[in-house]
C-alpha cells in the first residue's frame, strides 16, 4: 500500500527560484495519475522531491501516511526514471539491470531471478548480453524501465520517459507502460510535458504552470471544462480558439456579441452570467475547432465571417485556418472537405459546446 500526499509544500532553490507553490496533491495507491505542464512548471523537481533526491523546503510529504520529509531515498520504496535513461556503456543490458542489486548486496540467485522476471514482463530477454549501443532506442527506453521494476518498488516516478523516442516508438511504448502498470500494482506517477502522453495515459492529470497546479481531474474534464484559459490552451491540438465576447441584455435576453455576429445562450448560460454580473463586460469565449461549423447554422448564432488563410490536410480530417475580424479561428472538418484558400465562409458556434472565461481572472465562468 502506498499513497502519496503533499501538504502545502513548496521548494525554493538556494538561487531562491520558488519552483513548487504551497502543493496540496494526494495521489492513491496504485493509482496512475500524469503530471503535465510546460517545461519549467516545476514537474522534476516535485518528482524529486516525492523520490527524496531534493530535499522539501517546507511543507510535509506522508508516503503511507508517514511523515517522509527526512526519510532517506533508498529507504522510500520509491523507484525514478530519469528522462535521459543513461545506461552504463560498458555493462551487458543484464549487468545494467542487475547494478542496482549488487549494490544492494542481493544474493545472487535472487539478482538473476528479479532480472529474468523483469527482462520477461518488458520483452528483452533476447537483448541481455548486448551492450547499450547494440540495442534500439525503444529497447534502451525498456531496460530503463527494466532497472526501476527489479527493485519491485511500490511507486515508480517516471519523468519524461518517452521524450527522447520518435513519434512512433512513443506511442508503442505509451501502450507498454498503461500494460506495465496494470501487471505491477504499482502507483505510477508520470511526468510529461506532452498533452497527447497525459491525454491517453492517465486516469487522472494534474495540470501544472510555474510550480502551481492549475487543474486536477479527470483527461474528460479536463478537455471539456478547463479550469482556466491556460488548461484551454495547453490541452488540446489544435488549440482551442479564443474569442473576445460582450455579455449584452436585449429585452431580457442575455447574449454574446462579437465584433461581428451574436451567439445565443441557453436559458442556463443567461442565468449564471446574469447572477456573477457579467452583463456589459466583455469574456472570453473557447470553443474547440471539432466544435466551429461552416455550413449548417443552428439557429442561435449570427456567424462570424473570414477568409480561409491555409488549411491542413491531417489524414483523417482536415484543420481549416480562417481569418477573422476577431483573429484566427480553426475549425476541424472531414479530410475530404473541399475549400479553397481565399474563400470567404460563415462560421457557426453551437452554443452548447463553448467554455466561457472571465477576461480578467481568466477563470471559467461556465
Ligand atoms: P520541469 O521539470 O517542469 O521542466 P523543473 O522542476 O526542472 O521544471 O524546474 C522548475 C524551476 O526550478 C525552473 O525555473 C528551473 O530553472 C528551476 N530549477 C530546477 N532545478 C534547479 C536547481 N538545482 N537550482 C536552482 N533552480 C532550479
Ligand atoms: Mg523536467
Amino acid at each position: 500500500m502506498k499513497r502519496l500526499q503533499l501538504n502545502n509544500v513548496n521548494k525554493i532553490y538556494k538561487n531562491g527560484v520558488h519552483s513548487i507553490k504551497s502543493l496540496n496533491l494526494d495521489i492513491e495507491d496504485r493509482e496512475f495519475i500524469v503530471i503535465v505542464g510546460p517545461s519549467g512548471c516545476g514537474k522534476t523537481t516535485l518528482l524529486r522531491m516525492i523520490a527524496g533526491l531534493e530535499e522539501v523546503t517546507s511543507g510535509d510529504l506522508y508516503i503511507s501516511g508517514i511523515r517522509a520529509n527526512n526519510i532517506e531515498p533508498n529507504k522510500r520504496d520509491i523507484a525514478m526514471v530519469f528522462q535521459n535513461c543513461a545506461l552504463y556503456p560498458h555493462m551487458t543490458v543484464y549487468e545494467n539491470l542487475a547494478f542496482g542489486l549488487k549494490m544492494k548486496k542481493e544474493k545472487p540467485s535472487k539478482i538473476e531471478e528479479k532480472v529474468m522476471a523483469a527482462s520477461h514482463i518488458l520483452d528483452i530477454e533476447e537483448l541481455l548480453q548486448r551492450k547499450p549501443d547494440q540495442i534500439s532506442g525503444g529497447q534502451r527506453q525498456r531496460v530503463a524501465l527494466g532497472r526501476a521494476i527489479v527493485r519491485e518498488p511500490q511507486v515508480f516516478l517516471m519523468d519524461e520517459p518517452l521524450s527522447s523516442l520518435d513519434a512512433k516508438l512513443r506511442v508503442q511504448m505509451r501502450a507498454e507502460i498503461i500494460k506495465l502498470h496494470k501487471r505491477l500494482n504499482a502507483t505510477f506517477v508520470y511526468v510529461t510535458h506532452d498533452q497527447t502522453e497525459a491525454m491517453t495515459m492517465g486516469s487522472r492529470i494534474i495540470v501544472m504552470r510555474d510550480g502551481l497546479i492549475q487543474q486536477n481531474d479527470t483527461p474528460r474534464n479536463i478537455y471539456n471544462d478547463p479550469s482556466n484559459i491556460f488548461v484551454a490552451s495547453f490541452i488540446g491540438s489544435p488549440q482551442i480558439n479564443l474569442v473576445e465576447a460582450k455579455v449584452v441584455e436585449d429585452k431580457s435576453e442575455i447574449k454574446l456579441i462579437f465584433k461581428e455576429g451574436m451567439l445565443f445562450l441557453h436559458k442556463e448560460q443567461q442565468k449564471i452570467l446574469k447572477d456573477k454580473e457579467y452583463v456589459g463586460k466583455s469574456i472570453v469565449l473557447g470553443v474547440r475547432a471539432e466544435n466551429v461549423s461552416f455550413e449548417i447554422p443552428p439557429v442561435e448564432m449570427k456567424p462570424l465571417t473570414g477568409c480561409v488563410e491555409f488549411t491542413e490536410l491531417l489524414g483523417s480530417e482536415t484543420l481549416v485556418y480562417i481569418n477573422t475580424q476577431v483573429g484566427s479561428v480553426v475549425g476541424k472538418m472531414p479530410a475530404d472537405y473541399d475549400i479553397e484558400v481565399g474563400k470567404y465562409v460563415k462560421i457557426y458556434f453551437n452554443s452548447s459546446n463553448v467554455n466561457l472565461f472571465d477576461k480578467e481572472t481568466e477563470l471559467r465562468i461556465i
